[in-house]
């Protein structure tokens, strides 16, 4: 039986944290983030109030700027312009998901690729496949390949599977490890035998929203486990896409969740601004 090691991503997105505000504190202006949020979805108002005051601790300036949920396309649009033209503004944020009558897809590539601290505007992702490190990474793919190098060193040639094909997520998770030279197979809802394919994984990322949808004996002994999925379960507990009691003993390396990949989402977006404005003003 394998010790499973857990890896803690609060510590390492301390470490990081700290990391930037020294980065920060030596640049001759304040690199500054805004935030768009549309409606009053609760969730989308915490995790923007967590963004801006992960910004403010490491000394990012941060703007939040709050539009109506009856909103239109039009209207947020002529939030996003200004911004893409201030100066003082390094990253923009657009909170997703937005209410369902507007168009996520149209409204995020109207932000500036240079300031596009997310990593969705098409010119962002076509760096990213082209295997090009000019572009800005998706913000938690980026954490999650942080999390997987604290415990593999060399991931060259290691088999890894990405369950999820989101834009967000899987799909540029998937080119991050095919950079690192990984055989990368991506799963989804239409894969066949997902037990078998996860067994061939030596590297497993787990980005379904599907509560403990990976079992104990569908992981690879030894293998490195990264869960991404965030699922509430009935109790009200929060719970990853991977069993994680029946990967213990099993997986050389599992995150947990909560205080797996999660702390390094919102560490990824503080980097993510300090290196826009870096690129911007030098
Ligand atoms: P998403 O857009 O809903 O995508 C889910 C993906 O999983 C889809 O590609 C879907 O396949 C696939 N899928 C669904 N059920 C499946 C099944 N039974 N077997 C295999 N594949 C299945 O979700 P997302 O935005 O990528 O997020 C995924 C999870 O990560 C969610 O739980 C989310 O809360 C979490 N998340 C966490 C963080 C963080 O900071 N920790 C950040 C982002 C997301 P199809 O394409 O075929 O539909």
């Amino acid at each position: 039986m394998n010790i499973t090691n857990i890896i803690d991503g609060k510590p390492i997105a301390a470490k990081l944290r700290g990391d930037l505000a020294k980065e920060v504190a030596c640049l001759p202006y304040q690199p500054g983030l805004a935030a768009i949020l549309v409606g009053d979805d609760p969730a989308s108002q915490v995790y923007v109030r967590n963004k801006i005051k992960a910004c403010e601790k490491v000394g990012i300036r941060s703007i939040e700027r709050r539009i109506a949920a009856d909103a239109s396309n039009e209207d947020i649009a002529r939030v996003i312009e200004p911004l893409n033209a201030d100066p003082e503004i390094d990253g923009i944020l657009l909170q997703l998901p937005l209410p369902k009558h507007l168009n996520s897809d149209m409204l995020v590539q109207l932000i500036a690729p240079e300031k596009d601290v997310d990593g969705l505007n098409f010119v962002n992702v076509g760096s990213l496949v082209a295997g090009h490190d000019s572009g800005m990474i998706p913000c938690t793919p980026q954490g999650a390949m942080i999390l997987i190098k604290s415990v593999m060193e060399n991931l060259s040639g290691m088999n890894a599977l990405v369950i999820g094909r989101s834009l967000l997520f899987g799909k540029p998770m998937a080119h991050l490890l095919l950079q690192e030279n990984c055989t990368v197979t991506m799963a989804h809802s239409r894969t066949r035998d997902l037990p078998e394919v996860c067994t061939r994984a030596d590297i497993l990322v787990a980005a379904a929203g599907v509560a403990k949808l990976v079992k104990g004996d569908w992981i690879k002994p030894g293998a490195v486990v990264i869960d991404v999925g965030i699922n509430r379960m009935e109790s009200g507990k929060l719970c990853g896409d991977v069993d994680f009691d029946a990967a213990q003993g099993v997986a050389g390396a599992i995150t947990p969740v909560p205080g797996g990949v999660g702390p390094m989402t919102i560490t990824c977006l503080l980097a993510n601004t300090i290196r826009a404005a870096i690129n911007r003003r030098g």
